[in-house]
């Protein structure tokens, strides 16, 4: 959440604006190189480099053992504090300019400085994996292969005994028009070897791109707008040329999507692009198919999945305005673009949109500060915005657009809770809801199972003596595999084949507890064994092309119940799924976390939203052994102004997020003690530092070292410490010198620790 009265970019810690300006002779460059230190280092540009290097390019230079690195210019210094005989030089520039323009480099030098994150690892975060190490500016364009006449006529059955040329050759067959690269790639073996055997006799050619400069045609039919999106698009149409923050409010199904696009469109007619950041799981074919119907125009994905090559080229297609529409996830934040119009966010409560290592940034955080360098607007949009969005429309900050009615008229689904203390069960599920599920299979409607995965997962108990199969390397128990027959750790990744007897009583009686997806898709063959089952969840849909299988599936019909987790809350549009049963919620109606319950209703809402989108109307039940739980009553009613306003409320009162600002200082060690008795030394620190001020009048208070919640992860102990403040500037304030001191401090050899500024999680 930005605080839009400090601007850090006034301190003199960051060049700031990147200049044109030349190298005099004999000066020093300092450069910015990607390891986890908050400084730059200084290296001789040689004669031969005075005229060519500039501010923002990279550099390839010598560094500690390494032999050599890839850095980035951030500025020339006439002279360095290391002594002149130590100093090395660089060897080789690598771009003629810089390779951020103006306001990126300027965000990422603000980003730095909010984030209090080391500079080499903050812009190196916004490159291309290509780009890091080395790799030219402007990439490679993609090659393309197809079978020549000769390699058509062949026959087939001489590779018998060449499967992987058997299925280059395949590949190409079908796809007459040309394969890429990467299509290629994903065989997998020495597919590069076997691709240039098959060359050599004549039976494969490059040919030219068959895709980029493809121009569809937009199939989408045009839809007449309600009231309600008429006037949302107009005030956003109103305000293309300045940078103002537009909460887009609207239940799911209520017309959002229809509203960007209409955006869009105006962005496009006046020849710049628009910037679309959906959630990781929000990105789906039927997002992207739904943009490629509607626009003409060349259209850039960016997802984590993408070879490093494909990230390139897609990267450098928007910085060179090819891409007029950018559609990605987290870190399409920092896609280079060259005329940008509008920047969208896509369901902005989403907690994907922090990152959640290294350098812990808010997607959402930088696409406000970045639409305000470029004045252009911002669409926050979503259906449970969050309560940091909401605090800033009440204070008049942001503007509200709301679309309270579903398209169509379908009216939301209604929502009852299903008491697990008073109604009977059968393995773990309440025998009315399987009899709810049987009706719907009678009268030929799907019914979506959902399975809130946060907390809750097959654990492996003994049935004699209570004991749980954990991990040894932390704090959790193991999850119990069903497909794979083995024990794995969430947190770490260990696997543990199923021990044959409970390592406490001997009992052979070991059992998996609670309904994970897999459990819960047995129980259900079991019950309906002539029922069609599609499970979605990350281990049923590695790629993407398995889940667009599965949609297809669902999308034609041909399943009947769905079973899944957070994966089949978002974005989908199922139109045969009339009833949604939610399990395993309780142990998130008492996280630890103060964002928990926000979370929860959130999610509940969204997966709510997947019932009865058309004719049918839609019934969701929720399984809990709370019913009266405060949360409930405004999920029952759909009342998330309600329940945000209570939440808010409650906030204030305890002086959390969005009305306090929070810095937690994070360390981890492998000798239990070591990362607490670090933290209690960095605490002291920073008293004497605040004490050392002269008429302190700071609302800063700095909590005591505590153990993380989750104490022990992958085999290290981890512990906590809160900083928390009224006034952004001064929890600001202060850290950048405290850092400074902990960085290289003999206290901190044997911690890893970091820094996260407003953090979303505090496991
Ligand atoms: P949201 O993004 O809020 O979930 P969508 O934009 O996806 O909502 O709209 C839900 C469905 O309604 C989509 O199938 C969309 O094509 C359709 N739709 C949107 N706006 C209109 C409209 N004005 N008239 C008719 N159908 C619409
Ligand atoms: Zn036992
Ligand atoms: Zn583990």
């Amino acid at each position: 959440m930005l605080d839009q009265r400090v601007n850090p970019l006034t301190r003199s810690t960051a060049a700031g604006v990147l200049d044109s300006r030349a190298m005099k002779s004999g000066a020093i460059a300092q450069v910015m190189i990607p390891i986890p230190l908050r400084r730059v280092y200084d290296f001789i540009v040689p004669d031969e480099h005075v005229s060519s290097v500039r501010i923002g390019a990279r550099v390839r230079v010598p560094f500690g053992r390494r032999q050599q690195v890839t850095g980035i210019v951030y500025d020339f210094s006439q002279d360095s504090d290391v002594p002149a005989n130590r100093l090395r030089s660089i060897e080789a520039v690598l771009d003629a300019g810089p390779v951020f323009d103006e306001t990126l480099w300027q965000l990422l030098c603000w980003a730095a400085d909010y984030y209090h994150h080391p500079i080499g690892e903050v812009m190196y975060t916004a490159l291309p994996a290509r780009l890091r190490s080395g790799a030219p500016l402007i990439p490679k364009q993609a090659e393309y292969f197809a079978l020549t006449e000769a390699g058509r006529d062949t026959d087939t059955t001489q590779f018998q005994r060449a499967p992987l040329q058997k299925q280059l050759m395949a590949l190409l067959g079908a796809q007459p028009s040309g394969v890429s690269t990467e299509q290629l790639a994903a065989v997998g073996g020495s597919w590069r070897r076997t691709l240039a055997a098959l060359r050599k006799r004549g039976w494969i050619e490059t040919v030219a791109s068959p895709v980029t400069e493809t121009v569809r045609t937009p199939t989408a039919t045009m839809h007449t707008l309600s009231d309600d999106q008429s006037h949302a698009c107009n005030q956003i149409r109103g305000a293309l040329d300045q940078f103002k923050v537009f909460c887009l409010y609207g239940v799911t199904g209520s017309g959002k999507t229809e509203v960007y696009m209409r955006v869009i469109e105006t962005v496009l007619a006046q020849n710049k692009q628009a910037l679309v950041l959906v959630p990781e799981i929000g990105l789906t074919p039927q997002l992207i198919a739904r943009f490629e119907q509607r626009f003409a125009c060349p259209i850039t994905v960016l997802h984590s999945q993408m070879s490093d090559a494909a990230r390139h080229r897609a990267w450098w297609q928007a910085s060179e305005a090819h891409a007029k529409i950018v559609l990605g996830t987290r870190s399409a934040v920092f896609v280079p673009l060259q005329s940008p119009g509008v920047i969208i966010i896509d369901e902005e409560h989403d907690p994907s949109y922090k990152q959640q290592d290294g350098f812990r940034y808010h997607a959402r955080d930088l696409a406000l500060y970045r639409a305000r360098l470029h004045n252009v607007p911002v669409i926050l949009g979503s259906a449970t915005p969050s309560l940091e969005t909401l605090a800033n429309v009440d204070r008049g900050r942001y503007t509200l657009l709301r679309l309270p009615l579903r398209v169509g008229g379908s009216a939301l689904p209604q929502i009852e809770m299903v008491d697990t203390n008073s109604v009977p069960m059968q393995e773990g599920i309440a025998r009315s809801l399987l009899d709810a599920v049987r009706s719907n299979l009678v009268r030929g409607e799907q019914s979506l199972i959902f399975i809130n995965r946060r907390g809750f997962a097959p654990i492996l108990h003994c049935l004699d003596c209570g004991w749980q199969a954990e991990c040894g390397r932390c704090d959790a128990r193991l999850i119990y595999h069903q497909a794979s027959g083995d024990l794995r750790c969430h947190h770490c990744g260990t696997r543990r084949p199923v021990p044959s007897h409970c390592e406490k009583c001997q009992s052979d009686r070991l059992r998996p507890m609670g309904a994970g997806t897999q459990r819960v898709e047995s129980i259900l063959r079991e019950h309906f064994s002539d029922a069609r089952i599609v499970r979605i969840d990350r281990d049923t849909t590695r790629s993407k092309e398995h889940l667009g299988a599965h949609l297809e599936t669902i999308n034609s019909g041909a399943a009947d119940i769905l079973i899944g987790t957070q994966l089949l809350a978002k974005g989908h549009h199922f139109p045969k799924v009339t009833l949604v049963v939610v399990l395993n919620v309780d142990q998130s109606l008492f996280g630890i976390d103060f964002r928990s319950e926000e979370m929860l209703v959130q999610q509940l809402l969204q997966v709510a939203g997947r019932a009865g989108r058309e004719q049918h109307a839609g019934k969701v039940f929720i399984q809990t052994a709370f019913p009266k739980h405060p949360v409930f009553a405004a999920l029952q009613n759909h009342d998330y102004d309600r329940f945000a306003k209570e939440a808010l409320m409650q906030r204030e009162a305890a002086g959390f997020p969005p009305y306090h600002y929070f810095a937690l200082l994070r360390a981890e060690a492998t000798r239990p003690g070591d990362a607490l008795s670090f933290l209690g030394w960095a605490r002291n620190m920073l008293r004497q530092t605040l004490q050392r001020k002269e008429n302190s009048n700071h609302s800063l208070q700095i909590g005591d070292p505590v153990p993380a919640p989750m104490e022990k992860r992958a085999g290290r102990y981890r512990a906590h410490l809160l900083l928390h403040a009224a006034q952004r500037r001064e929890l600001h304030a202060p850290l950048q010198p405290w850092l400074m001191k902990l960085e290289g401090a003999p206290q901190a050899r044997r911690v890893r620790w970091s820094l996260d500024i407003d953090p979303t999680e505090m496991l």
